[in-house]
């Protein structure tokens, strides 16, 4: 095992790690830009270092200030959470050229599942139910009119190089194709810098289901059910909760094996999220994350592990400390992302936090870095924490959520926390009979 690694991250995801290092005995080193000095994952670190101003660019993406935090304070491996470095090849690569090593995949499997085209085509290869599409990119509207005509409107256009719902458009017919095109092309572009695209049926009531899986690098994997994520305000999760209420043990064993020797045959290392959309009772393969996800910790409470721990662990060289027989889903887990944003537009809301008290109790985590009198600073994501509950059952967990909303505190700027209450009152909430479109017709509805 690591004696020190720095933390190349933030906000709760830095707090998260920390608190895993903590149990294990690992010293951690907290990295932070001029704008977060006050921030908890600093303070809570062993150590932490300012590596740059507020811009991400200049500080949590800057590979020589964070390799150069990993040469001052002897750390020898990074963490990078999610979002910020974590897909990031290059910054795998930098990382190996310096001997340190990445809490995470392999470049190479970073660069194949970080493009949509080859992700798809992987695993395709693999076994791997997809959604039905154009093979591979579609370089003209011409050829994307041809598309759209052989699978049947309405089809979906996304940016090869998507992510966080962006670069993703609608054709319901062959007249709204061009626009759809151009517009998915051009948030490609200005997005990620690619303005390749690709096109695929666009299933009308799916859930968004996703596999958490798990590597050891060396040809073992299992994988860890699903959670089901398909509230969505454009195309972001608000609301995940494990088991998916639609999905049977069944279900689970199947697309779960499949999922496992996906990644046992590549010999994937750490954690991963195979995801899909699902109807009918047919899973289709949309894309895979080559990280640990925001919404991991339904994950966690239903089956009893820490997947940070199990990420140090492979990272290091040591095997799991788990077999697929271990895992046991012991009743059911839900989180909801405490957003600092305005209703109705979610506009962010950064701000000085004037009052927190985080709910507890049997079955509550709150996994956030505010505390009274805290600053959110504006550059960053809006997203100040999470909370998660874990009951015996889906009812149990329904009100425990209830409960511990109630309980939770945060003056001072505007969160998403409201929404929350609101959504509880809903019967497609308590019967758990949502797809992918409910929220977005709900907010219509009610926020509009
Ligand atoms: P991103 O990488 O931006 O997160 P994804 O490919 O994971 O994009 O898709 C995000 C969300 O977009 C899905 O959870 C779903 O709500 C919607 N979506 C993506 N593909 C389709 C599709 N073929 N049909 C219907 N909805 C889709």
């Amino acid at each position: 095992m690591f004696d020190k690694i720095l933390i190349a991250n933030r906000g709760e995801i830095a707090l998260r790690v920390v608190r895993a290092c903590r149990e294990m005995g690992v010293k951690s080193v907290a990295v932070h830009s001029t704008a977060d000095s006050d921030a908890m994952h600093v303070r809570m670190a062993d150590e932490a270092i300012c590596i740059g101003p507020p811009a991400s660019a200049q500080s949590y993406l800057s590979f020589p200030a964070i390799l150069s935090a990993c040469e001052i304070t002897g750390a020898q491996a990074i963490h990078p959470g999610y979002g910020f470095l974590s897909e990031n090849a290059a910054f795998v690569q930098a990382c190996e050229d310096h001997d340190i090593t990445f809490i995470g995949p392999t470049a190479e499997h970073i660069r194949i599942m970080g493009d949509k085209i080859s992700a798809k085509d992987t695993m395709k290869a693999l076994g791997v139910p997809c959604v039905p599409g154009s093979e591979g990119g579609v370089p003209t509207l011409k050829d994307a009119l041809q598309v759209g005509e052989d699978i049947g409107y309405p089809v979906i256009i996304k940016a090869t190089a998507g992510g966080g719902g962006k670069g993703m458009k609608v054709a319901h017919n062959a007249k709204e194709m061009e626009r759809a095109f151009q517009s998915a092309r051009a948030e490609g572009k200005s997005n990620f810098g690619n303005d390749e695209v690709y096109i695929e049926k666009y299933l009308t009531t799916p859930r968004h289901i996703e596999i958490q899986v798990f590597g050891d690098g060396k040809g073992n994997a299992v994988h860890l059910g699903e959670r089901d994520c398909s509230l969505q305000r454009r195309h972001q999760k608000v609301f995940e909760e494990a088991p998916g209420p639609s999905i049977t043990p069944e279900l689970r064993r199947r697309i779960g094996k499949v999922c496992a020797d996906a990644v046992a045959r590549i010999n994937y290392i750490g954690a991963g999220t195979i995801e899909f959309l699902f109807e009918n009772d047919e899973f289709y393969f949309i894309e895979m994350n080559t990280r640990l996800q925001v919404e991991h910790p339904v994950t966690e409470g239903i089956f009893g592990v820490d997947l940070v721990r199990e990420q140090l662990r492979v990272a290091s060289g040591l095997p799991m400390s788990f077999t697929q027989d271990d895992l046991k889903i012991n009743g059911h887990a839900i989180e909801v992302r405490i957003n600092a944003e305005k209703l109705p537009n979610f506009s962010p809301c950064p701000g000085k936090i004037t009052q927190y008290h985080a709910p507890g109790g049997l079955g509550v985590r709150m996994d956030s870095a505010l505390y009274d009198g805290y600053r959110i600073p504006p550059y960053y994501d809006s997203l100040i924490g999470k909370l998660i509950v874990h009951g015996r059952d889906r009812p149990e967990a329904l009100a425990r959520l209830g409960r511990a909303l109630g309980e939770l505190i945060v003056d001072g700027v505007d969160t998403t926390i409201p929404l929350f209450h609101a959504l509880l009152a809903e019967e497609a909430i308590q019967t758990g009979e949502y797809t992918i479109h409910w929220l977005e017709h709900w907010l219509e509805q009610n926020l509009g």
